[in-house]
Parts: C-alpha cells; sequence; structure tokens
C-alpha cells in the first residue's frame, strides 16, 4: 500500500482483546456532518451520552463522562486526580493493566502498596486484609476485567475492606464494561474508567470514567495541583458539566456521535441480556475449544466471557496458526503477553464480537488449520 492508493484494508472479524468489531449503525453515525463541539446540538449529545454512562455503570454518579482519549489515559485521569505527592495507593495486579497503575501511581509521587497475584491467578481478598493491617492507602485499586491474563477479578470482598480502612475504591472496567455484571453504586467503586473498543464496541479512543461524591470531595480538597493540564477533572469538568459549557479541549466530534448510538444499542438490548449474551457466547465457544482438545488457561470460576485464554496445544505454531487466521480467515485473535507469548491465545467475544457466529467462523477456521 502507498499514499497514492485509497485505503483498501481488509474486512476483518475482531477476536482480539479489542477492538471488537463495530455495528453498521455506529459506523453510520461517525458519518454524520460535524457541527461545533460548542453547538448547543452537541451538548445536548454529552448530556445523552452522561445519561448513557451513568445508566451503564448502574451509577447516580454526578461526575460521569468521557475522556477524549483511550481507556490508558481514562486510568491515568483517575489516579492522578486522586494521588497527591506523599499519598500512598495500594495497587493489586494481577496482569499488564495492574502493573500500568502501580507505574502510574509511581510518576505521581505516590509511595506504592503491591499486592500481587500470579498472572492467570484472581486477586485473593485475604492478602488486601492482611495488607490493609499496617497501612493506609488512600486508595486500593484493582483491574476487574484482566485482559492480559482472561481472569476474572471478584470485586465486592475488596471494595469493602477499601472503605473499611478508609480508602477510596478505584477499578478497571475497560473489558468489563457492558460484557459482564458491574454495579458500581452497589459495589462501593468510588472511581472508575473503560474503554470504548472493548465490549462497548465503539471506536477506540473514548474513556467514560465515573467518580462517587467522597472521590470527588478528594478532587476538591486538592492541596497540589494535578501534573497533567489535559487531565485534570477540576478543569474537564467545566466542559462537560454546569449550565454554561467552556471551551477546555475540542472533543472527538465524531467519535462522540458513535459513542452515543453504540450506548443506544447496549440500552435497546438491555444490559442484563447483553451480559447473558457474553456469558452464552462464552460457554459456546469453551465447548467447541474443549472438543479441539483446547484447555483453558485461568481456573473455573474466574474465567472472563469476553476474553477467552487458552493453551496452545503442543505441535502448534502460534505464529504460523495466527497468520493464517489473519491472511486466509481475516480473523484477529489476540497473542499470549509477556510470559505467555507463544504460549496463551487471547479469544476476545466482545460487544458486536460475541455473536454465535463469530464462535462458529473461528471454531470451524481453527479445525482447519490445526488438523
Ligand atoms: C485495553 C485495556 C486498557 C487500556 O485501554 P486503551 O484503550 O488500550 O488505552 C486498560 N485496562 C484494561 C483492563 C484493558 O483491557
Amino acid at each position: 500500500m502507498s499514499y497514492q492508493s485509497e485505503q483498501n484494508t481488509s474486512t476483518r472479524i475482531l477476536m482480539g482483546p479489542g477492538p471488537s468489531d463495530v455495528h453498521p449503525r455506529v459506523l453510520k453515525a461517525m458519518s454524520i456532518p460535524l457541527v461545533g463541539h460548542l453547538d448547543p446540538e452537541f451538548v445536548e449529545i454529552m448530556d445523552d451520552i452522561k445519561e448513557m454512562a451513568r445508566l451503564t455503570y448502574k451509577s447516580k454518579n454526578e461526575m460521569t463522562f468521557v475522556v477524549s482519549a483511550p481507556g490508558s489515559a481514562g486510568m491515568e485521569t483517575c489516579l492522578i486526580n486522586l494521588l497527591e505527592p506523599g499519598d500512598e495507593a495500594l495497587i493489586c495486579s494481577h496482569g499488564v493493566f495492574g502493573s500500568r497503575m502501580a507505574d502510574i501511581v509511581g510518576r505521581c509521587g505516590a509511595k506504592l502498596r503491591l499486592v500481587e497475584a500470579e498472572w492467570g491467578r484472581h486477586i485473593d481478598p485475604d492478602r488486601v486484609r492482611d495488607v490493609l493491617k499496617d497501612s493506609r492507602p488512600k486508595l486500593v485499586a484493582i483491574v476487574h476485567a484482566e485482559t492480559s491474563t482472561g481472569v476474572l477479578q471478584p470485586l465486592e470482598e475488596i471494595g469493602k475492606l477499601a472503605h473499611e480502612a478508609g480508602a477510596l475504591f478505584l477499578v478497571d472496567a475497560v473489558t468489563s464494561y457492558c460484557g459482564t455484571e458491574l454495579l458500581v453504586d452497589e459495589w462501593g467503586i468510588d472511581a472508575v474508567y473503560s474503554g470504548t473498543q472493548k465490549c462497548l464496541s465503539a471506536p477506540p479512543g473514548l474513556s467514560p470514567i465515573s467518580m462517587s461524591p467522597r472521590a470527588v470531595e478528594v478532587i476538591t480538597n486538592r492541596k497540589t495541583k494535578v501534573q497533567s493540564w489535559f487531565l485534570d477533572l477540576s478543569m474537564v469538568k467545566n466542559y462537560w458539566e454546569g449550565a454554561k459549557r467552556t471551551y477546555h479541549h475540542t472533543a472527538p466530534v465524531s467519535a462522540m456521535y458513535a459513542l452515543r448510538e453504540a450506548y443506544r444499542l447496549v440500552l435497546e438490548e438491555g444490559l442484563e441480556a447483553r451480559w447473558e449474551r457474553h456469558w452464552e457466547n462464552h460457554r459456546r465457544l469453551r465447548q467447541g475449544m474443549e472438543a479441539m482438545g483446547f484447555e483453558f488457561l485461568v481456573e473455573e470460576g474466574y474465567r472472563l466471557p469476553m476474553l477467552n485464554a487458552v493453551k496452545i496445544p503442543g505441535g502448534v505454531d502460534d505464529a504460523v496458526a495466527r497468520s493464517r487466521l489473519l491472511n486466509e480467515y481475516n480473523i484477529e485473535i489476540g497473542a499470549g503477553l509477556a510470559k505467555f507469548a507463544g504460549k496463551v491465545w487471547r479469544i476476545g467475544l466482545m460487544g458486536e464480537s460475541s455473536s454465535e457466529n463469530h464462535v462458529n467462523i473461528l471454531l470451524s477456521a481453527l479445525d482447519e488449520i490445526i488438523n
């Protein structure tokens, strides 16, 4: 390909760790002509998005809006607005995204306390309880759906422990959001962020976040300025909240159109029905993969429905099989990361990509490639 020719990328079947396939209605929304980002009609679109973000987070949090950048920026927004230099943060890390949070804590000048679990396993709440006996962190943070390993982390007990210790509870819901049960208010989550390209099935590049009143109070009472101008919520909020919106940055207008339509699709289906669909297709995939001799990496009961980590069977060449899937079948699946490279595949069944048809296509293709 060279720039002289029009872009002609293949139509892929996206079954990796994100982005996922996007509904035609969402693609269509992106072709609507732009309006100005402070046009009253666009402000209405932002308000719709806030309302639908609250409905899907199951939260009444006033401070609920969308960071104009990908999931990692949502992560950074939450941590840098809640932490000040010298504060202590307890990060529960069981994969790539937990380590990313730990890295950001250091960059905030905060003190890091780490509870780690072996990759492929969840964090045992007793380990958190032990650490909280002799420390008073300002926040406890954890990843709900660890996309690097396929682990579904139970949250409720750790949330209670955090609150008993007087800490805020921060959750990464990038992959779990709109794909499996997530009850922000009921589970006592004080700060949560997600992304648009996983189970929400919108294009990548936006991060819905939500802050509880307790978290907002912490932000309001900061003694130091947030070190990032762009992600400083005390300024971003004036763009998203209040009767008179003031310019902060230029929102990615077309991406917001897409997000609005993606949210409408979620609510039309019903959040609970959508969670159930993700589980149903996970079971379907599991049955087919196990019949072919694949084993799951994660122990039963802690597996994600939308990100299936399976061990690559002996005799199957990782790179060859994945490139055949891509080149002959147009199917993308995810490679293993870090110590799982070459050993594990990560099969995404996220949002629009969580369908019986996706499962059948992948199973048939794998059957031809492997046998
Ligand atoms: C994808 C992902 C992120 C990062 O999102 P980006 O949009 O890639 O920046 C963070 N946490 C988890 C659990 C993810 O799966």
